[in-house]
């Protein structure tokens, strides 16, 4: 056991008064707001674009700030063309998340061409701590946080429980390269998928 003596800290009565503190306080806001209105003022009355730009205010919610394309939000789930979902009920990603909120239930497929579908595809967002280790996890691309849906809020707690036909909901076909053929609308197998990705892959 380490024996550590705590040194307390004795505050003369002009400290316990805070006065300085607030007085410092006040200088920082002050000198923030000057700085940046110099700055303003030179790039924007006196053209000098060298200099460094001042902050800026956003006016939320009528404004939002652009985020980054690598920018973690809300899930979605793709689409193949002929508009099934993207995921084949791998289970990848409900058994890396870590949070334990991806509830899906797997199907059989009616035409064989995919073993399985999500018959159910659930998420509760408010386990959820936007790590992205579903969207690594899954070998199918077909879940995505790429929504940049900012405005998450609500009243109610259901509203953060978001199903299959709501994280499919605006979702396009995806860009991914590997899928370029199904971009332009050719129906692309997933033998042919194997193909393009692994070149050794037999075809038969
Ligand atoms: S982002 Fe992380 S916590 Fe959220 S669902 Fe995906 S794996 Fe789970
Ligand atoms: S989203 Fe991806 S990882 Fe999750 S079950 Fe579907 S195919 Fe598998």
């Amino acid at each position: 056991m380490i024996d550590k003596k705590v040194v307390r800290v004795r505050l003369s009565w002009w400290q316990k008064t805070y006065y300085p503190e607030v007085a410092r306080g006040l200088w920082i806001t002050a000198s923030h707001f000057f700085v940046n209105f110099a700055r303003h003022w030179m790039r924007h009355v006196f053209r000098m674009k060298s200099v460094t730009p001042g902050a800026v205010t956003i006016q939320y919610p009528e404004e939002k700030r652009p985020v980054s394309p690598r920018w973690r939000g809300r899930h979605r789930l793709m689409l193949r063309p002929d508009g099934s979902p993207r995921c084949v009920a791998c289970m990848m990603c409900e058994s890396a998340c870590p949070d334990e909120c991806i509830y899906i239930t797997p199907a059989e497929t009616p035409d064989g061409r995919v073993e399985k579908y999500p018959a159910v595809f659930d998420i509760d967002l408010l386990r959820c701590c936007f790590c992205g280790l579903c969207v690594e996890a899954c070998p199918e691309d077909a879940i995505r946080m790429d929504s940049f849906d900012l405005d998450l809020a609500s009243y109610a707690r259901k509203d953060f429980y978001l199903d299959r036909e709501f994280l499919l909901r605006n979702s396009e076909l995806t860009t991914h390269a590997q899928y370029d053929g199904e971009l332009e609308g050719r129906p692309v197998s997933r033998l042919n998928l194997l193909k393009d990705t692994h070149p050794t892959t037999p075809s038969g």
